[in-house]
C-alpha cells in the first residue's frame, strides 16, 4: 500500500511512520517541530508502541 502525505497526496517512503512529507510538515509545525514529530513516531513503530488515534 502506498504511503501518502496527507495534505499534498505525494509518495512517502512506506517505511514511513508519519504520514506528513517534510515540505508539509515544516509549513505545519516548523522545521524543529516536525523532526521531534517525526523521530517520535518513528521510534514508537520500531518498539511497537504506535496506537493509531491515540497520539497525545
Ligand atoms: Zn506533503
Amino acid at each position: 500500500m502506498a504511503n501518502r502525505c496527507v495534505y499534498c497526496k505525494c509518495d512517502l517512503d512506506a517505511r514511513k511512520a508519519l504520514s506528513v512529507c517534510k515540505s508539509c510538515g515544516v509549513k505545519v509545525w516548523g522545521l524543529k517541530m516536525y523532526e521531534a514529530i517525526d523521530s517520535q513516531m518513528n521510534d514508537a513503530k520500531e518498539t511497537g508502541n504506535l496506537e493509531q488515534g491515540n497520539i497525545a
